[in-house]
């Protein structure tokens, strides 16, 4: 039998504990991450909402940043939501701040937080390569908007013509908060993308490692 997924939840600030409660309930084994070191031991990575001008000063400091930039090209995917893909993204404006550039998007921070700070709409979720199309609800808090993608992106999601669900490569984003909606269908996504770069991973054939 396959061993299930290890998924790390990046634990320095944010809300970590919705992300692990969501990846449990799927069976993956949840592991916080608190040291650059650890993100070796998991398959996937999950870097989760919360305010980018303190995450960036936390990840600078406890050595994640280059860690973090190695990860998807060593089979490890990453996940960020929210304040996760904003860090994740190649461009940020509004205002300008570093980021870690793995996924060819440009961001725009808080543009859905000046009207409303945090609303719940009804949306459809396209899986990965043009699979099935899958109704759930997306949770906006403060959220950052995207405003243009790269050609390798593959939109997944959308909100009113903005893209809110991306993926490029071993990489997915979302702007909105898949893990405090209960249907685990965002998350179900990540975890199949998980599998598959494990299957191609050197040594991580099913977790024989
Ligand atoms: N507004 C936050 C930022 O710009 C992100 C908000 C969130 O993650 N819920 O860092």
């Amino acid at each position: 039998m396959t061993k299930p997924v290890s998924i790390g939840v990046l634990a320095l600030q944010g809300d970590c504990a919705a992300h692990a409660k969501a990846f449990g309930a799927l069976g993956c084994d949840v592991r916080e991450i608190r040291r650059p070191a650890e993100i070796a031991e998991s398959d996937g990575l999950v870097i989760p909402g919360g305010e980018t001008t303190t995450l960036i000063k936390l990840l600078r400091a406890e050595g994640f940043w280059d860690v973090l930039i190695r990860a998807p090209g060593t089979g490890r995917p990453i996940f960020g939501t929210c304040a996760g893909l904003i860090l994740l993204a190649k461009k940020v404006v509004d205002p300008v701040q570093e980021s870690l550039g793995l996924l060819p998007v440009v961001v725009r921070r808080n543009a859905y937080g000046r009207q409303v700070d945090s609303f719940v709409v009804p949306g459809q979720v396209r899986m990965p390569g043009g699979g099935e199309l899958k109704e759930t609800e997306f949770v906006f808090i403060r959220a950052p908007r995207i405003d243009a993608v790269g050609p390798s992106v593959e939109v997944l999601a959308r909100h009113e013509d903005a893209p809110v669900l991306v993926r490029s490569g071993w990489v997915l984003g979302a702007s909105f908060h898949p893990e405090l909606t209960t249907d685990g269908i965002v998350a179900g996504l990540f975890v199949a993308l998980v599998e598959e770069a494990r299957e191609v991973r050197p040594g991580g054939n099913g977790g024989n490692r």
